[in-house]
């Protein structure tokens, strides 16, 4: 081989090399993340650009270019992400987004009267620097009235960080629904209302054949306007089923179960 093309060659297998370590890693914060089922076949696809799946080592998400908001973030939590790190709060656009698209960035929310609300919480991602920065992309916010944010929402953050602390691990759904308005300029949507979607199982392995029909799961959904919604209101009293989530959103949550399997822990409404 003449030198070029033995530096070509090699430039070529680094590329090949670089692009399956990449590929590696996403299926594997797929399997992460996503092991209970990915809601509405999201892709990374730019023709539905509606319905884009971002990739992260610390959460997915089915990202809406025309809404520029999440549709879902989907995490998984045990002991594991839980250290002791404080807030990184660097808000700003989300590099990864492709390059064409508009990014929503740290001041898109400034003078709206909305928090700047996290899907994937900071706080359930705290044990390296870089992941509790990556909470801090703009495309895991959506805007959030404060008394539903840090009120009955954070409560229900904490109360699930409890359970993780107390043993358990968590795959969570969240995000918006309903249209209440629009911020920066039209280009960020307000949703009407906030829902999450959470399954509890016992620290262990092999997560996605240990859930039954006895298995927990907590649903939620919480008005997104301070008028209907107070600070000190008890997340509890907003539980719904799994069920009426999907109603409200159209997507099919936790469809890798078995369809009995669903079916029992998706029309319970959690009232431990
Ligand atoms: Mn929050
Ligand atoms: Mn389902």
């Amino acid at each position: 081989m003449s030198m070029v093309r033995a530096a070509l060659f090699a430039a070529i297998c680094w590329c090949s090399y670089s692009i399956s370590i990449f590929a590696q890693n996403d299926s594997l914060f797929l399997a992460e993340h996503l092991a209970m089922g990915n809601p509405n076949h999201a892709s990374a696809n730019l023709n539905t650009p509606q319905n884009y799946l971002l990739v992260k080592r610390q959460y997915v998400h089915s990202y809406n270019r025309l809404l520029g908001i999440p549709n879902w973030v989907a995490w998984h939590t045990d002991s594991s992400w839980l250290g002791a790190l404080q807030r990184s709060n660097d808000f700003r656009a989300d590099s990864t987004l492709p390059e064409h698209w508009y990014h929503v960035n740290e001041k898109s929310y400034r003078k709206s009267g909305y928090d700047r609300g996290h899907m994937c919480p900071s706080g359930d991602r705290t044990a390296g620097a870089e992941d509790n920065s990556a909470t801090f992309y703009m495309t895991n916010m959506i805007p959030q009235a404060g008394n539903n944010n840090q009120g009955p929402w954070a409560a229900l953050e904490i109360y699930c960080r409890d359970l993780v602390k107390a043993g358990k691990e968590i795959y969570i759904y969240c995000g918006g629904a309903g249209v209440q308005g629009f911020i920066d300029s039209g280009r960020v949507q307000v949703p009407m209302l906030t829902w999450k979607a959470v399954l509890v199982l016992d620290a262990g392995t092999n997560d996605l054949y240990r859930v039954t029909t006895s298995t927990r799961t907590i649903a939620v959904v919480m008005p997104n306007d301070n008028e209907k919604i107070h600070k000190s209101d008890d997340w509890r009293t907003f539980r719904v089923s799994v069920d009426s989530v999907e109603s409200l959103t159209g997507y099919d949550l936790f469809n890798k179960l078995p369809v009995k399997i669903q079916t029992a822990i998706e029309q319970r409404v959690d009232s431990e």
